[in-house]
């Protein structure tokens, strides 16, 4: 796949076509969140809009108004689900950057007084842990 193309056999493509799992915790017609499998804190979400790009450099304008409004909403809800303090949002472009997988998606993570975030792309989480705090942050949510 050359440099700066949309690969549509990227995870999160394969995520949004049903064809492998994910703990969702919010749908629509344009976005999808769900959680991290390597989490940076208790209970990090990836808000991921649905129509294809790499990262923000190629993204559809369009897709912002939509996007940020669900990451407010998956904020909130985090924040209220896991008692949060404060709530990180990341977004990475390019491998420079950190990006490794290469279709837009925002990290909403939690944070707590004096815990710092774990490495990026560390340890897989336990999937019943993943599925527990998915099942608290679509009650936050009211889903
Ligand atoms: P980025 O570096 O911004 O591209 O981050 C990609 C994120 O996706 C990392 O935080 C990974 O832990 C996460 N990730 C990788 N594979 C999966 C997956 N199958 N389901 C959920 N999250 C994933």
């Amino acid at each position: 796949m050359a440099e700066g193309v949309y690969d549509p056999g990227n995870i999160f493509a394969k995520i949004l076509r049903g064809e492998i799992p994910s703990h969702r915790v919010y749908e629509d017609d344009a976005i999808v969140a769900f959680m991290d499998v390597m989490p940076q804190g208790t209970g990090h979400t990836l808000v991921v809009p649905k129509a294809p790009s790499r990262n923000i450099l190629d993204a559809d304008p369009a897709i912002f108004k939509p996007l940020f409004a669900i990451v407010q909403k998956v904020a909130v809800a985090v924040k209220k689900a896991f008692d949060a303090d404060g709530v990180t949002i990341v977004q990475f472009n390019e491998p420079a950057s950190g990006q490794t997988v290469f279709h837009l998606h925002v990290h909403v993570i939690p944070r707590f007084d004096g815990v710092p975030l774990k490495p990026h792309s560390g340890q897989m989480e336990k999937p019943e842990v993943l599925a527990e705090n998915a099942g608290k942050i679509r009650a936050a949510l009211g889903s």
